[in-house]
């Protein structure tokens, strides 16, 4: 029982308890976006099913749709049922009208600049990649970089510029994707820039950025094994190592945007130097430009240097497989460190799945036997099995992917969500 002197306190107004949710939370999303999402995710879908899913009256789904379909977003297709061929009415199922908006994503990544174009229901249309030498870029740079890109993808998908509604970009590095800042980013040599304006300005069309990690989880949420889950990581180990947690089907990002930084959390007091200025980040363990400093010392390779990182992991890789032992080290320590990370991922959040990606997937030293089995080994014991894990390595253009849905979130979120609404939440 509360002492009374608190319940005075409160005089005539009553401070309620309990969450103060605001009206329209994301997770209570207005229905004609519910009702948009549930047909894009399904691809085709009759009406009846959609209130259904939705747990909604018929009538209502009925005028929603009516109103998608009026402002071109969703179509009807019509279809024969099944096992009545040529019998009967055909059913109508609604699904998204692909043609209605086209969106560009783009990763921009130490080794090579990549983009695709997808249409509104998510189909490719064209892709590109442009290879580069790597360090960071001035501001200049990178937009005639974002700016080459895009025109040479455009003219590959047929398209004039001005035909997309909006363009995803993704880079390494901390970045707040609402307020469209790049923090830090090692392919940027400054700080705290504005992206997304700033290529706004310059290409004239939305432009919408997030962290590269958080771009590739969205795409296996939306292309992916992350379509099913309601929670789950990806840990991407390539040039960085970074993560992406989705939580009830969303990307969180932390108060801030900057959240999820595996890469960054410390494994060791004092330890390697990490490209972000501290000691001891997991990446610095386990990074290709880790794994490279590693290979020039253990190795004494020093007359390789200014050779380029892919090369000298290619020969790390080469040596161990042959059975070098220093070589072979090498990876064992790097794969003991990812089996840190990822206990201290399970102990965390209980994911359902984490999917590890990345270009440095290849070198499958680091998920080794070994490597899982010491992950079990420091995750807390409870008797259950521990979350599956999967190895995707799959290239940049799944970045880009993450990239265009991105996009197209913000496309059909700026004409679903009214101004009014998006200022409540
Ligand atoms: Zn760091």
């Amino acid at each position: 029982m509360l002492p009374k002197a608190s319940l005075e306190e409160t005089g005539d107004g009553r401070r309620g308890c309990g969450p103060l949710i605001p009206p329209l939370s994301d997770s209570l999303r207005p229905l004609r976006q519910q009702v948009f999402e549930r047909v894009r995710a399904a691809g085709l879908i009759p009406r009846v099913q959609v209130a259904k899913d939705l747990g909604v009256s018929p009538a209502s789904v009925t005028t929603i749709t009516q109103e998608l379909i009026e402002v071109g977003l969703i179509e009807e297709v019509s279809a024969l049922r099944e096992g009545e061929q040529g019998r009967g009415r055909p059913a109508v199922l609604l699904g998204v009208k692909a043609g209605a908006h086209r969106v560009a994503g783009m990763k921009l990544s130490d080794r090579e600049h990549t983009a695709v174009i997808v249409d509104f229901a998510g189909n490719l249309i064209a892709d590109d990649v442009i290879p580069r030498r790597p360090g960071p870029m001035t501001m200049p740079e990178m937009l005639a970089a974002i700016e080459t890109l895009l025109d040479r993808v455009c003219a590959k998908a047929g398209l004039g510029r001005g035909e997309l509604s909006a363009v995803g970009i993704g880079v390494p590095g901390f970045v707040d994707s609402v307020a469209g800042m790049v923090m830090w980013s090692s392919v940027l040599s400054d700080r705290a820039v504005p992206l997304a304006a700033v290529a706004q300005a310059r290409l004239g069309l939305p432009v919408v950025i997030d962290n590269d990690a958080n771009l590739v989880t969205l795409a296996e949420l939306w292309f992916g094994a992350g379509r099913g889950l309601a929670d789950f990581a990806v840990v991407t180990i390539e040039h960085g190592v970074g993560m992406g947690y989705v939580i009830n089907h969303r990307i969180y990002r932390g108060t801030q945007g900057l959240g999820m930084e595996l890469g960054h959390t410390k494994v060791q007091l004092d330890g390697a130097l990490c490209r972000c200025g501290q000691r001891g980040c997991l990446e610095a363990y386990i990074a290709d430009y880790a794994l490279a400093r590693e290979a020039t010392t253990a190795l004494n390779w020093t007359h390789r240097e200014g050779q380029s990182i892919s090369v000298l992991l290619e020969s790390l890789y080469d040596h161990a497989k042959a059975g070098n032992t220093a070589a072979r080290s090498i990876f064992r320590r790097a794969g003991r460190y990812l089996a840190v990370g990822l206990s201290n991922v399970i102990n965390l959040f209980d994911p359902a799945l984490i999917i590890l990606s990345g270009e440095r997937m290849r070198y499958d030293y680091l998920y080794a036997q070994e490597t899982l089995a010491e992950m079990e080994a420091l995750a807390i014991q409870t008797g259950r099995p521990r979350p599956p894990i999967e190895i995707h390595a799959w290239g940049d253009l799944l970045w880009a992917h993450g990239a265009a849905a991105l996009a197209l979130s913000f496309v059909s979120e700026g004409i679903l969500v009214p101004a009014r609404e998006l200022a409540a939440q």
